[in-house]
């Protein structure tokens, strides 16, 4: 089976993005390093400008001056549902700052900020930009990280692996009742349970089901 380079896919999408849509004119792809793997805390992307630590950092083997990181749950099936995946493109662009000089945009998350990223979007797929691809969760993708720690000289160094899509994409196991809640667990219920929006205790008329496992 064929191995899909995510950093590769987010950072074509990324350079499409920055010719297609004019607000994203002032970014230069080439000082982007581009990272996707697994995010903390269901977050999507994070960019950090390299100039707008304390102290300058760079990548090893890499000119960039900043560091974009995409989750690989935005191209997982089912894993980020009515998210547009292309809109967390979009927003982690939009941080970049005017100069595109390693810092970031002086601009607050909000409405307004995600109604750009929204006109972004469109502008990039009126242009004939593609939509990013779900992908099975068995499919092999090649990931990249940034290590935790800089040497001294302020470097840190990026890796590289192949994994399975599913193990960088939290389980997500849906339950139902007769009556139709839907319930969504992490793991796996370890005893029978009801639904608790039919009632406030344990009753097997309102047993749940697992729905689907993904
Ligand atoms: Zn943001
Ligand atoms: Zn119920």
């Amino acid at each position: 089976m064929d191995v899909v380079d995510l950093p590769n896919l987010f950072e074509e999408t990324a350079r499409r993005a920055c010719l297609m849509v004019p607000r994203l004119a002032h970014v230069d792809p080439a000082k982007i390093l581009v990272l996707a793997h697994r995010l903390p805390h269901r977050r999507l992307g994070q960019t950090v400008g390299f100039r707008a630590q304390r102290r300058v950092v760079h990548a090893v083997g890499s000119d960039a001056l900043y560091a974009m990181s995409f989750s690989a749950r935005l191209v997982a099936l089912g894993s980020v549902r009515e998210h547009d995946a292309l809109d967390t493109v979009m927003h982690e662009l939009w941080h970049v700052a005017e100069a595109c000089d390693g810092t970031i945009r002086p601009m607050r998350h909000g409405v307004t900020f995600d109604a750009i990223v929204r006109t972004m979007r469109r502008a990039y797929l009126r242009a004939g930009g593609e939509p990013l691809p779900e992908l099975a969760h068995d499919v092999r993708v090649r990931v990249r990280q940034m290590g935790l720690r800089a040497d001294a000289s302020g470097a840190f160094d990026v890796r590289e692996r192949t994994t399975a899509l599913g193990k960088l994409v939290p389980v997500t196991i849906e339950y139902v009742c007769p009556f139709g809640h839907v319930v969504v667990r992490s793991r796996r219920l370890a005893r029978p349970s009801s639904c608790a929006s039919c009632s406030k205790r344990f009753d097997p008329r309102f047993l749940l089901q697992p729905l689907a496992a993904n």
